[in-house]
């Protein structure tokens, strides 16, 4: 990529919200960390929230893992204090997706709609969506039983009768990890085999707490408060059965959120966006940073999220001194 430098934006004004050093396209907590620091930096950040504001942690109740909050905090709470944090030190947020972008030159330039914006440098962090069997009764009992995410819920299913959606390798690994809280876990695969590597096959079919019904598929999540039962059918007879159990665990993947950049990034095979090295944030594209779930396929933490939104702010930041377009940062105090 070239390194020319364009027009000078030293006009940016606090006022001007069209014309930012520094975009950060979402709002979960990797875009959110990216702002405070970049504001702190005095880069007056501008921030596109997207149609999940404050990202994947609004639908979930207890947060138990994410560090200073010794008795746990509900996610939307967590994210309010982000919100707050990033604003109080001039983030400017526009609630909206974004719809185009155009990173071929800079400045580099976003639309909302018909309305442009432009940017020195792109902090992407448009997160990645769980994919859900889209059944009502399982959108209702979210948070009370059905989950996407074995890591952050498990610890909740102690010594309970869990089922697990999926048949690939994300299945078969939330399986292995809910067997360290779970009595027993019922893995239910709708073909008659696994997708998922043979290492992983292996390992669930010796683990004593592991059942597996192939053939089947989830048709309702029943139960008052929390989840108490399945009920099932068979994809080959479409025989229909129940299966106790306290909590359902979907694990049929995840989708980044990429679609917008399809053609401007480079993505990866399932969609997830590349960084020009591994453990940068930094892309092919010179002053597009990316950070959090939207190419970090292996941890999706918030707290991992966070704390790449933390480098790819002070990545932009020394990038906009090396391009001379922010003067050497002789007092940004991190
Ligand atoms: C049910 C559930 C429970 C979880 N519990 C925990 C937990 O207990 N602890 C934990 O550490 N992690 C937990 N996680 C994982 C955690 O939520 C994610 O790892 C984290 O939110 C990722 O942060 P992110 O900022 O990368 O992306 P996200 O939180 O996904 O945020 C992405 C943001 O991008 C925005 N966006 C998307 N497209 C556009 C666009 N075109 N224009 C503008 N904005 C856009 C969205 O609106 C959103 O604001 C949980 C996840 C789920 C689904």
């Amino acid at each position: 990529m070239t390194a020319t430098v364009p027009p000078s934006t030293k006009a940016t004004e606090k006022t001007d919200t069209r014309r930012r050093k520094v975009a950060i396209i979402g709002s979960g907590p990797a875009g959110l960390t990216a702002a405070i620091y970049a504001a702190r930096a005095n880069l007056e950040p501008i921030v596109f929230a997207g149609n999940t504001p404050l990202g994947q942690l609004m639908i979930t109740s207890d947060v138990e893992n994410y560090p200073g909050f010794p008795q746990g905090i509900q996610g939307p709470e967590l994210m309010q204090l982000f919100r707050e944090q990033a604003e109080r030190f001039g983030t400017t947020m526009v609630e909206s997706d974004v719809t185009r972008v155009d990173f071929a030159q800079r400045p580099f330039r976003m639309w909302v709609g018909e309305e442009e914006y432009a940017a020195d440098a792109v902090i992407v962090a448009t997160g990645a969506s769980a994919l859900w069997l889209g059944l009502p009764s399982e959108e209702e009992f979210r948070g009370r039983g059905v989950s996407a995410c074995a890591t952050c819920d498990g610890f909740f299913f102690r010594d309970r009768e869990i089922a697990v959606v999926g048949g690939g390798d994300t299945a078969l690994e939330e399986a292995l990890f809910l067997t360290k809280f779970a009595s027993k876990v019922t893995m239910l695969v709708r073909r008659d085999q696994f997708r998922g590597s043979k290492i992983m096959q292996d390992r669930a079919f010796a683990h004593p707490k592991i059942e597996v019904r192939w053939n089947t598929e989830v048709t309702e999540v029943r139960g008052e408060m929390t989840v108490t039962e399945l009920a099932l059918r068979d994809t080959q007879t479409g025989a229909e059965s129940t299966l106790p159990a306290q909590g359902l665990f979907v694990a049929i993947g995840y989708r980044p959120n990429t679609e917008l950049f399809r053609g401007q990034l480079d993505l990866d095979p399932r969609g997830y966006c590349r960084t020009a090295s591994e453990g940068e944030t930094a892309t092919a594209i010179e002053g597009v940073f990316v950070a959090g779930d939207v190419h970090d396929h292996k941890y999706r933490q918030a707290v991992t999220a966070a704390g790449e939104g933390c480098k790819a702010a002070i990545d932009v930041e020394r990038w906009l001194e090396s391009v001379g377009e922010i003067e050497a940062a002789t007092a940004t105090n991190w």
